[in-house]
């Protein structure tokens, strides 16, 4: 049996009519960016995620971007993140001309530790980027409070996290807004690259607004120096297609994660990932601790099982980022996730048949060495 890591064409082939239909009408209408079904798409999604405002971006990456510039978080300032995360996350904080801070994360999350938001502060730091890794909330709670606390904006990394809850509040409730990607790996994927910024602030709403279309409040007339982060009319149609189906995924994903806890839970040499309490994920990733990792994923790409590393090289120790000056053993829990994570194959269309065969495949190894 062959097992992918995520499978689009099942997706993809109970929609292709309807996906046809709405591609067709963006031509015909000239929609090519923004347009109706951005409007639409922004309005529902909005609602989707329990918040006043949703605006449509280019990617999750300018989603994060604009959506920190929008809360007033710029050059000199200080932004606390995770080293545990995709590097777009440093990336944006980064490209807004401000200092990324990491902290280290919790051992049983992953996500970052409110224990170490103390010592990161300083009289720079403007803000904070819990990022919902795998589609679990960091804690909001602990997070939202030291904030307040210390007057810092809480932008929050949800590119995984679509329709997440924590203490029953959506993500985009939490703190001043969130950024998700629409990537088509991710819950809700277009056709090519998106994102949004969600936000119950009309004002930040309409700062991102005007940030991705180049400053423009009328057609000749620009009030602000932006960018060019716009979404496109194609992708804003396929995601009005899809996101009516996103809570149905998001349910299977939820599923087949509880069925790899149970069929896993006393597999020797794997930890599972904990939830916080409070926090509901929406599955994004089944990923797994496990000392042997390299061992372990070979054994499983023999048996035709494909998985992923998310993320095998913690941020601070990326190339990209040596001048900052880490080294080894700086994050050290970060570090130990690095080497010890493994994502199994998850998507909503996997099967029970697949999903057995994949957790067979774990036990079978633990019961050869
Ligand atoms: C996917 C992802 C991003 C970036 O989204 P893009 O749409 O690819 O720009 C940012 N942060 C995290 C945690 C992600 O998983």
């Amino acid at each position: 049996m062959k097992v992918p890591f995520v499978d689009l064409q099942a997706q993809f082939k109970a929609l292709s009519s309807e996906m046809d239909r709405v591609i067709a009408d963006v031509i015909q209408k000239n929609a090519f960016i923004g347009g109706p079904y951005l409007k639409e798409f922004e309005k529902n999604f909005a609602s989707f995620c329990g918040v006043s405002h949703a605006v449509g971006v280019s990617n999750g990456t300018d989603a994060l971007r604009l959506a920190l510039l929008g809360c007033g978080v710029g050059p000199g300032d200080e932004v606390i993140t995770t080293p545990n995360t995709f590097i777009a996350t440093a990336e944006a904080i980064a490209m807004i001309g401000a200092q990324v801070r990491f902290i280290d994360v919790d051992p049983e999350t992953g996500n970052i530790d409110p224990k170490n938001l103390k010592g990161a502060l300083t009289p720079h730091t403007r803000a904070i980027v819990p990022v919902h890794l795998y589609g679990r909330p960091a804690d909001m709670s602990a997070i939202c409070q030291f904030a307040q606390t210390h007057r810092l904006k809480v932008v929050s990394d949800a590119a995984q996290a679509h329709g997440a809850l924590f203490q029953g509040k959506p993500i985009g409730q939490w703190g001043d807004a969130a950024s998700f990607s629409f990537y088509p790996g991710k819950n809700l994927g277009a056709y090519g690259d998106a994102g949004a910024v969600v936000t119950n602030s009309p004002e930040v709403a309409a700062q991102v607004a005007l940030l991705r279309d180049h400053g423009r409040t009328q057609k000749y007339e620009h009030k602000i120096l932006g960018f060019n982060c716009r979404m496109d009319g194609l992708q804003a149609a396929v995601l009005s297609v899809k996101l009516p189906h996103l809570a149905e995924w998001t349910r299977q994903r939820q599923s087949h994660t509880k069925r790899y806890d149970s069929l896993l839970a006393s597999t020797a040499g794997i930890r599972l990932v904990k939830n916080r309490v409070g926090a509901e994920s929406v599955a994004h990733l089944y990923t797994v601790l496990c000392d042997d990792r390299e061992a372990l994923r070979s054994h499983l790409t023999s048996r035709g099982i494909e998985t992923g590393l998310h993320y095998p090289i913690p941020l601070h120790l990326q190339p990209a980022l040596s001048s900052m000056g880490f080294k080894s053993g700086d994050f050290p829990v970060a570090e130990a996730w690095a080497q010890n994570i493994l994502s199994l194959p998850l998507f909503p269309e996997l099967t029970e048949e697949q999903l057995v065969y994949v957790a067979a495949a774990l036990n079978e190894r633990v019961r050869v060495c």
